[in-house]
């Protein structure tokens, strides 16, 4: 047996990918009415969210700019560390910005409270966080997420961004390995 079987077999659907795509069109629909008349600083935290963030902002019709952030993921773990670091930072200066982050999913809820504080330290004019996914039974700390694609239970997801051991992220829907 290869330690790669996972490649092998089909994941199961949690969530398809049509649901994905209409709820990328409801919440692109509040962003838009929300920001009226407004510019938005969308800032994606890489790698897992990297799909979800092209979708949702290619409906944004407000003035968009776009930065990028990295932390330490979990590498083969399938629980957090705890231990969050941040490896690629934000170019552009977030003063005075409407900063919106885009996660793919809140687990612990550590990776992006410790986001939260580094960028509202920049004194954006405003910060809201956007998840693809929640898993509101894991949360450590309260933790307002502003805009939530779907909450989910406490188990292991991947595709649409999300990854198992690396692969996978290509999947369109978001998935389970039974
Ligand atoms: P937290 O800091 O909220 O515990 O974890 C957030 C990060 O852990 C996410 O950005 C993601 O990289 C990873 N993570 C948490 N739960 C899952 C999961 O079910 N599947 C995958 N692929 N990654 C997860």
């Amino acid at each position: 047996m290869s330690e790669k079987d996972f490649l092998t077999k089909e994941p199961r659907v949690l969530i398809s990918a049509e649901k994905i795509q209409q709820r990328i069109d409801e919440i692109a629909n509040q962003i838009n009415k929300e920001y009226e008349g407004k510019e938005v600083m969308a800032i994606c935290i890489l790698k897992g969210a990297s799909l979800f963030f092209a979708d949702v902002i290619r409906r944004i019709k407000v003035p968009l700019r776009c930065e990028f952030m990295a932390m330490s993921s979990y590498g083969n773990e399938k629980k957090s560390s705890g231990e969050v670091k941040l490896v690629l930072d934000a170019k552009y200066p977030l003063e005075g910005q409407n900063v919106i982050v885009f996660e793919d999913i809140v687990d612990s809820g550590l990776t992006l409270t410790y986001i939260l504080n580094l960028l509202k330290a920049r004194n954006p004019a405003s910060i809201r966080l956007c998840s693809l996914l929640f898993k509101p039974e894991c949360l450590k700390k309260p933790l307002e997420v502003d805009y939530i694609g779907f909450e989910i239970g406490n188990e292991f997801v991947l595709g649409y961004g999300l990854d198992y051991e690396g692969y996978l992220r290509g999947l369109p829907y978001v998935g389970v390995l039974d």
